[in-house]
């Protein structure tokens, strides 16, 4: 196949494109390389003839059909987003523009190219979402979000995600254009932008510095590791049925604190300091409508597609861990970068 994949130079959006070359497909990366992007997540496929780069917004519907004309994919990833909720309490602007005027001018471009095509029933357009348009789950274990689940998103970055989804599915029901969907929960690995939780405690531990939890530490994530997500991605747009969303979990669901303390035990072993990397936690004011807890039920990816993650939650964390010890220029570079290391997201 030769995919299309929009925000290929972030974090996840890298993930899928050094696998989906691995596996053997073609892929063109379009990418408006915002604050969030580094194309060093790519540098060890770029060379690779199977790899193409587009530097464009997906705000930018002339530079859109451009693209379509010129590389005429088999399939749409979407992933290019505003992605940062503590960013989109300060600013939602951009989320609303990027997440959602951006999906749709991604969906019109799609849908003129399918049509271009002769409305190819093996076309696909898969929207890459998140759990959080789901809102917040109680504290109960036997209650998940599944695909059923009524959309509550509370942050403007779930808001804006929510929306996307509903265009996507709007464009299929009324043009019928082939799209499928997934919502995934919390992903952490190797290049994860290091203004998030665990990037953001691993290398405040190495600098000595305060680990900041908001609130107390309560809020539950269901982590998943980004090689996994990736690979469930390219299953859902393999083997998915067109019209059909899939959630994607770890089956990991951690508090915070819990989280901060398990990277703490890591660290000691693996760097270890004098001292104990717990004795840095330290508790912050809290973000404005935090949601108490997400969690997936991966039934139906398990079931109709066959996926199940390949690592538990502590081996991913070592990995993680491992690879922030062994790149460190990727990450010092990137700490330079407006915003990261301040407290954001307590304008509201
Ligand atoms: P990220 O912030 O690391 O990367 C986003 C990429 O999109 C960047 O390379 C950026 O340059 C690009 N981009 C942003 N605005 C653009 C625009 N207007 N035009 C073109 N490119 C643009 O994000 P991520 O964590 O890799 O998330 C990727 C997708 O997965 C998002 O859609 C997000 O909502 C979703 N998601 C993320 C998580 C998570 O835990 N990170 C979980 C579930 C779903």
């Amino acid at each position: 196949m030769k995919i299309l994949i929009s925000g290929g130079a972030g974090f996840i959006g890298s993930a899928v494109i050094r696998k989906a070359i691995a596996d053997g497909h073609a892929v063109v990366n379009l990418d408006a390389l915002t604050y969030a992007a580094c194309l060093e997540n790519v540098a060890s496929v770029a060379d690779s003839p199977l790899y193409h780069f587009e530097h464009a917004d997906i705000c930018d519907r002339a530079a859109l059909a451009r693209i379509f004309e010129r590389h005429k994919p088999d399939a749409v990833m979407h992933l290019a987003a505003e992605s940062h909720v503590d960013r989109s309490i300060d600013g939602p602007g951009a989320f609303i523009e990027t997440n959602i005027t951006g999906t749709y001018n991604m969906l019109e471009a799609a849908r003129a190219h399918w049509i271009a095509q002769g409305r190819p029933e093996s076309f696909r357009f898969h929207h890459i979402s998140t759990d959080e348009v789901f809102g917040s789950l109680p504290g109960d274990p036997k209650v998940k979000f599944t695909e059923e689940t009524p959309y509550d998103p509370r942050s403007p970055y779930s808001a804006s995600k929510a929306a996307s989804d509903h265009l996507v599915r709007a464009w299929h029901e009324t043009y019928g254009l082939p799209v499928v969907l997934s919502n995934c929960s919390n992903n952490y690995g190797p290049y994860h932008f290091p203004e998030k939780l665990i990037p953001v405690i691993i290398l405040n531990a190495l600098a000595g510095k305060p680990l900041p939890i908001y609130g107390n530490g309560a809020n539950i994530r269901d982590w998943l590791y980004v090689e996994d997500h990736a690979d469930a991605l390219l299953t859902v747009l393999r083997k998915g049925e067109v019209g059909r969303s899939y959630n994607i979990g770890g089956e990991n669901e951690r508090s915070n604190l819990e989280l901060v303390q398990t990277l703490c035990a890591i660290l000691n072993d693996m760097r270890p300091a004098g001292h104990s990397y717990a004795d840095l936690i330290t508790y912050v004011a809290d973000r404005p409508g935090h949601d108490a807890r997400y969690a997936i039920d991966p039934t139906r990816i398990r079931e109709e597609l066959g996926w199940r993650p390949s690592v538990t939650v502590e081996e991913g964390l070592r990995r993680t861990v491992q690879w922030y010890l062994e790149n460190e220029d990727w990450w010092r570079a990137l700490q330079n970068r407006a915003g990261v290391g301040e407290r954001l997201g307590v304008s509201a």
